[in-house]
């Protein structure tokens, strides 16, 4: 799976600062967004995430370019609804024939039985695909012979409150392995541009408190541990 930054909004840390600050000083917004205060926004994002005054996280926003991710973990993507998605139609777009567009699971690919049997239904899956459309089937029919773990393409834009909402959940161990690690790969990027903004970020864990009622008995030690182990 590919995950890149399309476009976020400038200085995602600093605009946060001066949306809070704009609350209860009588100067104007561009005079705060770089004024001398700028340098204390770490202290002030931190009083935000405590206090739950999120609504100032809105006015930042990522949108990613997502390929090769599977319609396993598209479907569960597209549930959060504080998010805006386009996503490649199988209405329009004839599916490739090559087996690879088919995501494999790791438990499958490491136990060879298992891989034989998954290859064997793909390809036949995508033989009767392709014949389908041969006989003048239309693509929208033809594709519900397709495999579930067959790959998508996305954009997807998040403002920074719900991708904040949006690790908690799917950074959690119990989340389903693909889309766990597109939020790994996410927040690697949002790191990159707004470190203030996402220098917390993740499930409660992290900060000593598990919210799951089916604990998975490993937190996470710290941000290292969550990203890169
Ligand atoms: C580990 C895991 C297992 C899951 N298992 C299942 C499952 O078995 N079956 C299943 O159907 N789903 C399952 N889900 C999906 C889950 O129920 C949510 O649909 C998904 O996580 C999106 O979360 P959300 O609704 O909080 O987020 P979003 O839709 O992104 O919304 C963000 C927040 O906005 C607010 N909000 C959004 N819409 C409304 C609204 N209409 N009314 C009030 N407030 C709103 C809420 O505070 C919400 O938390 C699972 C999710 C996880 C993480």
């Amino acid at each position: 799976m590919d995950v890149i930054l399309l476009s976020y909004t400038p200085e995602p840390d600093a605009l946060v600062a001066a949306a809070a600050r704009i609350c209860y000083r009588d100067v104007t917004a561009g005079e705060l967004l770089h004024g001398e205060e700028q340098k204390l926004s770490e202290g002030l994002i931190a009083d935000l995430f405590r206090s739950g005054h999120l609504s100032t996280f809105e006015h930042v926003s990522f949108t990613f370019g997502i390929d090769g991710l599977s319609r396993v973990a598209s479907h569960q993507l597209v549930r959060h609804r504080v998010a805006s998605f386009s996503q490649q139609s199988q209405r329009y777009v004839k599916m490739s024939p090559d087996p690879e567009s088919v995501v494999i699971p790791p438990s499958v690919s490491e136990t060879p039985e298992a891989l034989r049997l998954y290859t064997e239904a793909v390809k036949t899956s995508q033989e009767t695909y392709r014949a389908l459309i041969e006989a003048g089937i239309p693509k929208e029919d033809a594709r519900f012979i397709l495999p579930h773990g067959q790959s998508t393409r996305l954009v997807m834009t998040m403002n920074a409150r719900e991708l904040h909402h949006f690790f908690s959940l799917r950074l959690c161990r119990r989340a389903q392995w693909e889309i766990h690690e597109l939020a790994r790969k996410m927040l690697i990027l949002c790191r990159e541009k707004a470190p203030v903004l996402f220098g917390k970020a993740g499930p409660s864990c992290i900060y000593g408190k598990c919210n799951e009622t089916r604990n998975c008995g490993k937190p996470y030690r710290d941000m290292e541990d969550l990203l890169f182990a």
